[in-house]
């Protein structure tokens, strides 16, 4: 039996993935209260949920004590930077986000007896000497190089959420998300997705940093999302890893990238950012096995869906 969310808190509701969940909450029936500060969020994002009966948007750094009036079902805390350029850009909001936002967002759950879901990554596996990454992994971070901003923030995070589950009992759910791509994207992100889609449709080179050998695991938003919808349905604590264990090389994304778009644009090769992992692929077999999910989007029909997305704005 699905559990009876009628009202949900999503912070970062004005982001990427926050703006995706906001909608399927409401498709549902779902009242969503928005938390967001628009660090690195857009109201085009959630433009259309406006004037819709249900949709509350709340402008407010959750960094600072959270207060919600009335019912509160599920917390889901999706506040954060989550690009490497966005993250190195504001390393100090960040670790505040992951440390005393998670702390005030685990509050509000436990003060309205919510479920709470804590959006984590797979950068808490580092530069992952385990290969594929299955959860009991304990990763290989740098905690004092740039990335540990993110990185750090991330593992106090899941810390700080499993503490409030033990000691306080807390209905916590703990998603570890692996490089996701869609709409709703910021063209300038400086994720390697959205940098390429726009550089192959303005036609300009495409950057791949250092030799293009190290890998990512890409998955279309639709599938993140409906995994994250069943780890909030489930009773599941996790961590669990929710991604599509399709693995590509940075070249080959690139590649196919350029045939998705019909672009005729070059390649040209940038300095390796500091600590950037060599490999990423997620175990989804706890994901399959408790959750009854796995993604369902082919790489190259979610760049087509993406591309046709970025090329419509970038019309605009
Ligand atoms: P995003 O930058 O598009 O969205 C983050 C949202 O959080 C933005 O709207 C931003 O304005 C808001 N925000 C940031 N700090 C805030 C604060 N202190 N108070 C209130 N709002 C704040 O990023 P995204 O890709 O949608 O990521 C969402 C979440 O998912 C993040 O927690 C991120 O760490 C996690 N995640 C995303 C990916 C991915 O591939 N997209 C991968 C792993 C984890
Ligand atoms: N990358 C790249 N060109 C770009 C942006 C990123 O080659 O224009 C590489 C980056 O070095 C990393 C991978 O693509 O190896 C994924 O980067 P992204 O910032 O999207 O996410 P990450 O997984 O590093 O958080």
């Amino acid at each position: 039996m699905p559990r009876r969310i009628q009202r949900a808190v999503v912070t970062g509701g004005a982001g990427f993935l926050g703006s995706h969940l906001c909608t399927r909450l409401m498709e549902r029936g779902v009242e969503v209260v928005c938390v967001d500060n628009l660090v690195t969020g857009s109201m085009d994002n959630i433009e259309e949920l406006f004037g819709q009966a249900g949709f509350t948007f709340v402008h407010h750094d959750v960094s600072n004590f959270i207060h919600v009036s009335g019912r509160v079902d599920a917390v889901l805390h999706f506040a954060s930077p989550a690009s490497p350029r966005d993250y190195l850009e504001l390393p100090i909001q960040t670790l505040k986000v992951g440390s005393l936002g998670t702390h005030n967002c685990l509050g509000l759950a436990m003060e309205k007896g919510a479920r709470f879901i804590l959006a984590s990554t797979s950068e808490v596996y580092g530069d992952p000497v385990v290969h594929p990454q299955t959860e009991d992994y304990w990763g290989n971070v740098n905690p004092v190089g740039p990335r540990g901003v993110y990185d750090e923030a991330k593992r106090f995070a899941e810390a700080m959420t499993m503490a409030y589950h033990r000691a306080q009992g807390v209905d916590v759910g703990i998603v570890r998300i692996f490089n996701t791509y869609g709409p709703h994207m910021r063209p300038a992100d400086g994720r390697v997705v959205s940098n390429l889609l726009v550089q192959a449709l303005t036609g300009r080179p495409l950057t791949i940093y250092g030799d293009g050998t190290q890998t990512r695991s890409f998955c279309y938003v639709d599938d993140e999302v409906a995994g994250i919808l069943a780890l909030l349905d489930s009773d599941l604590v996790g961590p669990v890893n929710i991604g599509n264990p399709d693995e590509f090389t940075v070249s080959e994304l690139a590649a196919l990238v350029l045939e998705t778009t019909g672009s005729a644009s070059a390649l040209v090769h940038e300095e390796l950012p500091v600590d950037d992992p060599t490999q990423r692929r997620p175990d989804i077999s706890l994901a399959r096995a408790e959750l009854g999910w796995e993604p369902k989007v082919a790489l190259a029909e979610g760049l087509a869906r993406t591309a046709e997305w970025f090329r419509a704005r970038l019309d605009d």
